[in-house]
């Protein structure tokens, strides 16, 4: 049952725990050092004051350079799970999250470039493949107008309360995918726009398997056999798996942000009453249709991954 899940996770979680207490608290204290450190009474004392100004400015840039070595292990992509832990822990932490971003704009420029939608998205984020949250949702604020032509469809972005996932980025995430011309709207026949509130036509719903599977229950549908997603047709909810989000699937293989386009692609397929389809041929592009979480071979064919409708 959850055998294949506890293997994916189980490695990770040991990684997660004790390895990045160094990074994490590092950045931002040498960072904050930084700023200290030319303090204005310095400047403002004469004649005497300049060898204490000079040791001041000296220490200031080794600071300044130690921060920036720091910076760049975090920063270059080599440190993977640094970086997950970093965005794991903006989601929990914003008074940590503000101080840092106050820390960007140094005078020595280029310390802490910010982190694109590209590089948060290529990331696995940590999550217990039985993770639990409230069973209560919150829908992301704001609006994002729908860029296309064709039909409009409005829908909603929700997150389960207490999920350790960023809801701004899944949303993000949604809107980018949709409005992408080689997904549903393509060729202009149809065009996503997201609200927060009044009618929406359906809500995407990142939750916990937990809550994913008690939701998806009441369309009669089981996740929990492979810890899946689903379109909860009985309800306004397209259900998102947050384990699946987060963690991937071993059988669509690394490239996340490629997985997470195809996880939303197939389940928004389902609300527009799209069922599932098979691999047609030896080599081919799976169709978005295929249930890619479980396996990208259908009667003997295997298919390469794919999470568009219409790849380009
Ligand atoms: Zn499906």
């Amino acid at each position: 049952m959850t055998g294949t899940g506890w293997a994916v996770i189980g490695p990770q979680r040991v990684q997660t725990a004790p390895p990045l207490r160094p990074t994490v608290p590092v950045t931002p204290a040498s960072a904050a050092s930084a700023r200290r450190e030319p303090a204005p009474s310095h400047r403002g004392r004469a004649g005497g004051g300049r060898a204490r100004t000079v040791t001041g400015v000296a220490a200031a840039l080794v600071t300044a350079v130690l921060a920036v070595v720091v910076a760049g292990q975090v920063e270059d992509g080599t440190d993977t799970k640094a970086q997950a832990s970093t965005a794991d822990a903006d989601g929990r932490s914003a008074p940590q999250k503000a101080s840092r971003s106050d820390s960007r704009p140094t005078p020595d420029g280029g310390v802490k470039a910010p982190v694109s939608f590209e590089q948060k998205m290529a990331l696995r984020y940590p999550l217990d493949a039985k993770a639990k949250a409230s069973g209560d949702f919150q829908t992301v604020g704001g609006h994002d107008q729908a860029p296309g032509k064709g039909e409009v469809l409005r829908y909603r972005v929700d997150v389960e309360k207490g999920l350790p996932l960023d809801g701004a980025l899944f949303a993000e995430a949604v809107h980018k995918t949709l409005n992408d011309d080689r997904s549903w709207g393509h060729g202009g026949r149809r065009t996503f726009e997201r609200v927060s509130s009044g009618h929406a036509d359906f809500a995407i719903t990142l939750a916990s398997p937990g809550t994913t599977a008690a939701w998806c229950a009441k369309s009669g549908l089981d996740t929990t056999e492979d810890n899946v997603s689903c379109d909860s047709a009985a309800t306004d909810r397209v259900m998102i798996n947050a384990y699946r989000w987060a963690q991937g699937s071993p059988t669509f293989g690394d490239q996340m942000l490629a997985y997470r386009q195809m996880l939303i692609n197939h389940e928004v397929g389902h609300r527009l009453g799209h069922d599932h389809e098979t691999c047609p041929k030896a080599g081919a592009l799976a169709p978005v249709m295929m249930q890619q979480t479980k396996f990208l071979a259908t009667d003997g064919v295997t298919c390469r991954p794919n999470p568009w409708p219409f790849p380009a």
